[in-house]
C-alpha cells in the first residue's frame, strides 16, 4: 500500500519562491494548516496554509471559488476560526484540498494571479488554537522515557508490568492548552520532600517540559463503536509539536494511585501548524516490536502497522533563558530525538482508545508522551537530562540548570527527512515560565 502521490514529488516547485529555499519548513510538499489572523488587525481568525515564508489565506481562496467538488467544500469549511468542521469531513476531503492547493501553488499555475493577494507574511500573523480541542488524552509511548522516569520515581520497579501490553495513557485537561507563545505563572501546590514528614505548599521547584507530538483526530466515532487498527489512520487529521509542561515535585507527591493531576493541567502548549498525516507519508517507517517482548494483542496488530505504522519525525528542544534574551545570545540546545522510537504507533493509540467504545470528536487531541530516545542525550525532559536533579546541565552561555527557572523559554522544533523526498518542518512551539503569582 503506497501513501505517496504527486503532492509528495520532490521536483515540485512553487511560484512562492521562499517555499523553494532548501531547508525551509514549508515547501510545497508540506502544506500544513493553522488558524491565523494578521497581527494588530481586528479581524476573525480563519484557516491558513503555510507556504515558504507566507500564509495562504483560506478565506480568500474560498471566496475565489477556483476549486470544485470536495476541494471547494473543504476550503469553505476551513474558512472558520476553528478547523473542526474541516477536520471532521474525513480523508477524501482532506486529500482533495491538499491536491488542489498543491496544484494552485505550483510554478506555472493558472491561479497564481488570483492567489497572490491571498498571501500574508508569516512575520505579520498571530495564531489561535487550530481547532476547539474538546478532549485531550496523553499517552506514554516512549519506553525509554517510561523506564527512565520510572527508575527515578520507583527505583526498584521502573517499568510496570502492563507497559508492554497496554498503550498507557490518562485523560488530560483541554482547557489549559494554548498555542505557541503561551506564558504561564509557575504553578503552586503540595509537595513533599522524601525526608519530610508532611507536605508543604508553595511554587513548584521542579518545573519541567515534555517533548511530545500532538495528534489531532479528524473524523470521530459514535459512542459504543470501535475504530479498528486497519481504519485508525483514516481518523487522524495531522500532527503538531506539543509541550506537556510538568511540575515534577507536585507530580511525585500526587500521582499515586490515579496518575497525573495538578502537575500537568496548569498549561500545555501546541505549535500553530498542523502537518497532515498525508504530508507525512514519505517519512513513514516500519514499526518493530522486539521478539523478546510480548507481541501486541490481536486488536492492536496489523500488517500495515508493522510495515509503515511508525513515523520518523525528528524533534529537538532548546532553552532560551532571560539572560540569553537580554544579551541577544542564541538559545541553547538541550536534546534531540525522533518519534520513530515510540513503543506504540498512532494507529495503536487510536484503536486502543476506542476499543471500549469511547468516542472521539473532530479536533480531539492525543499527546504522544515524552519522546525520549534510547540514549541519555536523547531525553525529552529535564527530569531525565538532570537524572532527577542529581546532575547539572550546562547551557551554551555557561548558565546551569537542573529544572526550569522563571523567565526560561522552551522552544521545540520538528522536521522530517527521507531519501528522495523534500525536507518538511513543523515550525516551532514556544512557551515561557513566569514567576509564581
Ligand atoms: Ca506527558
Amino acid at each position: 500500500m503506497s501513501f505517496i502521490n504527486e503532492t509528495h514529488d520532490i521536483n515540485l516547485k512553487s511560484w512562492v519562491s521562499s517555499a523553494n529555499v532548501a531547508g525551509n519548513d514549508f515547501p510545497i510538499q508540506n502544506l500544513p494548516f493553522a488558524s491565523f489572523r494578521r497581527k494588530g488587525v481586528s479581524e476573525e481568525f480563519r484557516g491558513g496554509v503555510a507556504i515558504g515564508d507566507q500564509v495562504l489565506d483560506l478565506a480568500v481562496v474560498a471566496a475565489a471559488g477556483i476549486f470544485s467538488g470536495e476541494a471547494q467544500e473543504a476550503v469553505e469549511a476551513a474558512n472558520a476560526p476553528a478547523l473542526n468542521e474541516f477536520m471532521g469531513m474525513g480523508k477524501t476531503h482532506w486529500s482533495a484540498l491538499r491536491l488542489a492547493l498543491s496544484k494552485a501553488l505550483r510554478e506555472g499555475s493558472e491561479y497564481q494571479g488570483a492567489l497572490e493577494s491571498a498571501l500574508v507574511s508569516l512575520d505579520e500573523v498571530e495564531y489561535a488554537l487550530p481547532c476547539h480541542i474538546g478532549d485531550y488524552t496523553d499517552f506514554y509511548t516512549s519506553i525509554y522515557h517510561a523506564t527512565a522516569v520510572g527508575s527515578l520515581f520507583r527505583p526498584d520497579n521502573p517499568l510496570l508490568p502492563n507497559y508492554k501490553w497496554v498503550p498507557i495513557g490518562y485523560h488530560g485537561r483541554a482547557s489549559s492548552i494554548d498555542v505557541s507563545g503561551q506564558s504561564f505563572p509557575r504553578p503552586k501546590g503540595q509537595t513533599k520532600a522524601p525526608d519530610a514528614d508532611v507536605p508543604s505548599f508553595g511554587p513548584a521547584k521542579r518545573m519541567d517540559y515534555e517533548l511530545e507530538l500532538g495528534i489531532y483526530l479528524g473524523k470521530g466515532n459514535e459512542l459504543g463503536d470501535t475504530i479498528s487498527i486497519e481504519d485508525a489512520e483514516d481518523h487522524v487529521f495531522g500532527f503538531c509539536l506539543f509541550n506537556d509542561w510538568s511540575a515534577r515535585d507536585l507530580q511525585a507527591w500526587e500521582y499515586q494511585p490515579l496518575g497525573p493531576f495538578l502537575a500537568k493541567n496548569f498549561a500545555s502548549t501546541v505549535s500553530p501548524w498542523v502537518v497532515t498525516t498525508e504530508a507525512l507519508a514519505p517519512y513513514r517507517t516500519q514499526w518493530h516490536r522486539d521478539e523478546n517482548d510480548p507481541q501486541p494483542l490481536e486488536y492492536l496488530e496489523s500488517s500495515h502497522n508493522r510495515e509503515a505504522g511508525a513515523f520518523d519525525i525528528q524533534m529537538d528542544v532548546l532553552l532560551e533563558s532571560e539572560k540569553m534574551r537580554t544579551e541577544g545570545a542564541a538559545p541553547s540546545k538541550l536534546s534531540e530525538s525522533s518519534f520513530k522510537h515510540s513503543y506504540w504507533t498512532v494507529a495503536q493509540m487510536v484503536t486502543h482508545h476506542t476499543v471500549n467504545g469511547c468516542n472521539f470528536t473532530p479536533g480531539d487531541m492525543l499527546g504522544s508522551g515524552t519522546q525520549s530516545g534510547p540514549e541519555h542525550e536523547e531525553a525529552g525532559s529535564m527530569l531525565e537530562l538532570s537524572r532527577g536533579g542529581k546532575e547539572t546541565i550546562t547551557l551554551n552561555n555557561g548558565e546551569e540548570r537542573k529544572f526550569l527557572e522563571d523567565g526560561d523559554k522552551v522552544i521545540m522544533r520538528g522536521w522530517c527527512e527521507a531519501d528522495g523526498f523534500n525536507r518538511i518542518g513543523f515550525g516551532s512551539v514556544e512557551g515561557t515560565v513566569l514567576p509564581a503569582k
